[in-house]
C-alpha cells in the first residue's frame, strides 16, 4: 500500500492541472489590496468568521483592503448585493488583529482555516529573513511578520510563480467578468446573469450600454443578450457562468412568451424599483432558457452553481441541482457543468452526472468546504460516473494563493482516493493513474477546450 500509495502520490503532484474554476482579481488591482493580515480575509474563512459569531461591520473592518476589493467587484458584476460597511477604517493594524484573535481561534478547526495556513506556511512563510526558520501559523506572534510578507509579495511575476511554479496549474478557468486575463494562466468564462436578474429601468440601462442597442420590448432583450454574447465569444470566453442560486431558486420553468412580456413591460414603464424577484420570476425563467439555446449555438459549456452559497445567511433548498432537471432534459445538446459536487446534495449531484450525458460533474470547492467530503464523494463519483465527466478541481478563489493553497488539498484527496481505490483492489494502479489525469486535466480541457499536454 505504501509503495502504491507513494507512486501514486508522485503521479498526481506531476500533474499540470486545468483548473475549472477560479475569481482570481486582476494582479495589478491587487497589489492595490495585498498589504497586510486582511488579504488572507477574502472571502469563505471571513464567512466562518461570521458564523463563528463576528459582527459582519467589524470583520469588514478587520479584512479593511479586501472589504474594498469587494466593492470594486460588486460593481463590476452589477450585482444586485451589498456588504456591509466597515465598523471603523481607521483601525490600526494592532486593533484589528485583536479584534480578529477570538474569532480566528474559533475557527481554527475549518478547511477554509487549514487552507489559510498552508499558503502561510508556504507562500508567505519564510519571506523575510528574521522570521527563519519559518512561520507556519497566524497568531499574535506572527501577524506583523505574515503582513509584511504579504505586502513584500507586490512585484512583477508573482501570479506566474504562485500559479505556475508553485501550484502547477496549465490553465484556470476565471469567472471574473472580465475576458482581458493573461492568457498564459487563465481562460475567461462570462456571466449573462444581468440579462436574466433585471428589474429596473437602472438595469436595462446598464445592459443597453453593454449591447450598444436599445431595449424596448423582450425581444430587443434576447438580442441584446445574443449581442452581448458574441461579444464574449469574440473576446475568447471558453464558457458562459451562471451564479444565479445565491438570488432565487435553481428552478426555471417553461414559461409563455406572453407571461415574460407581461414582466418585461411592466419593468420597462417603471422608474422606481421594479418587481421583485417572485414577480420577475417569469421574464428570468425565460431569459435562461435563451441563455441556454444561445450558449448551444455558440459551442460553449455552461458553468452553473449549485449548493453551498459564499457568505452567510442564504437560502440553500434554492441551489438543490435537482431543480435544474427540467433544463437537463430539455436541452440535450447544451454542456452543463454542475459546480460543487452540489454540496450538501452530494448524492442528488453525483446522480444528475450518472444519468445525464449532458452533465458533467465539477468539484470546484468542494475540497476545501470538506476534504471528507471531497474523499467520500470522489470515491461515489468513481463508482457511479463515467471518468470522462469527473473533474476533481476548482479553486475557487480571489487569491492566487487561495488558489494554490485548494491546489494542494485537491491533490492530497485525489492521491489519497485513488491509492484507497487500489488497495481496495476496485482499480489496477495503472487505471487509477490514467483516471487522475483525466480528472484533474485532460476532462476540463476537452469541455472548455484548451489546448494542454498531458
Ligand atoms: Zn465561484
Amino acid at each position: 500500500m505504501s509503495q502504491v500509495n507513494e507512486r501514486i502520490r508522485t503521479e498526481v503532484e506531476s500533474i499540470s492541472l486545468v483548473d475549472t474554476h477560479e475569481h482570481i482579481m486582476p494582479e495589478a488591482e491587487r497589489n492595490e489590496y495585498a498589504v497586510d493580515f486582511g488579504y488572507l480575509f477574502a472571502h469563505y474563512n471571513s464567512s466562518d468568521l461570521v458564523s463563528a459569531g463576528m459582527p459582519p461591520r467589524l470583520m469588514e473592518a478587520v479584512r479593511l483592503p479586501m472589504h474594498y476589493y469587494r466593492l470594486r467587484h460588486i460593481k463590476r458584476l452589477n450585482l444586485h448585493r451589498s456588504i456591509p460597511e466597515p465598523e471603523r477604517e481607521d483601525m490600526s493594524l494592532e486593533e484589528r488583529w485583536q479584534a480578529l484573535e477570538p474569532y480566528w481561534e474559533a475557527i481554527r478547526n475549518t478547511a477554509y482555516a487549514k487552507q489559510t495556513l498552508i499558503v502561510i506556511r508556504d507562500l508567505f512563510g519564510d519571506k523575510c529573513p528574521a522570521c527563519r526558520p519559518g512561520v507556519e501559523d497566524l497568531n499574535r506572534g506572527t501577524y506583523l511578520q505574515v503582513s509584511k510578507a504579504i505586502a513584500d509579495s507586490r512585484r512583477p511575476g508573482w501570479y506566474r510563480y504562485v500559479m505556475k511554479e508553485k501550484a502547477n496549474i496549465a490553465v484556470a478557468v476565471i469567472d471574473a467578468q472580465l475576458t482581458d486575463v493573461d492568457r498564459e494562466i487563465f481562460a475567461p468564462v462570462m456571466r449573462l446573469d444581468h440579462f436574466i436578474g433585471v428589474r429596473s429601468r437602472a438595469d436595462l440601462g446598464f445592459l443597453e450600454s453593454e449591447a450598444g442597442t436599445v431595449i424596448h420590448s423582450l425581444d430587443d432583450l434576447v438580442r441584446a443578450m445574443r449581442t452581448v454574447l458574441e461579444k464574449y465569444v469574440a473576446g475568447g470566453v471558453v464558457g458562459i457562468k451562471s451564479g444565479l442560486a445565491y438570488e432565487r431558486t435553481l428552478q426555471y420553468d417553461k414559461v409563455t412568451r406572453s407571461e415574460a412580456e407581461t414582466v418585461f413591460n411592466r419593468i420597462a414603464g417603471h422608474l422606481g424599483e421594479g418587481p421583485s424577484w417572485r414577480e420577475a420570476k417569469p421574464l428570468q425563467d425565460y431569459m435562461m432558457h435563451q441563455i441556454i439555446r444561445a450558449t448551444i449555438e455558440a459551442g460553449l459549456p455552461m458553468q452553473i452553481h449549485t449548493g453551498l452559497q459564499e457568505g452567510n445567511e442564504n437560502i440553500i433548498t434554492n441551489a438543490n441541482p435537482t431543480l435544474l432537471v427540467n433544463l437537463f432534459v430539455e436541452y440535450r445538446e447544451a454542456k452543463f457543468d454542475l459546480f460543487h459536487g452540489g454540496y450538501p446534495y452530494i448524492h442528488e449531484w453525483a446522480t444528475l452526472a450518472k444519468n445525464f450525458a449532458n452533465v458533467y460533474a465539477d468539484m470546484a470547492w468542494v475540497h476545501i468546504i470538506s476534504p471528507s467530503i471531497g474523499r467520500s464523494l470522489l470515491h461515489e463519483l468513481i463508482e457511479t460516473v463515467p471518468g470522462n465527466k469527473i473533474m476533481a478541481f476548482g479553486g475557487d478563489a480571489i487569491t492566487v494563493e487561495m488558489a494554490y493553497g485548494h491546489a494542494r488539498m485537491a491533490r492530497e484527496v485525489v492521491a489519497r482516493v485513488l491509492a484507497e481505490k487500489v488497495d481496495e483492489g476496485y482499480l489496477a494502479e495503472d487505471e487509477a493513474i490514467r483516471l487522475a489525469g483525466k480528472m484533474l486535466r485532460d476532462n476540463p480541457a476537452a469541455l472548455f477546450r484548451l489546448p494542454v499536454s498531458s
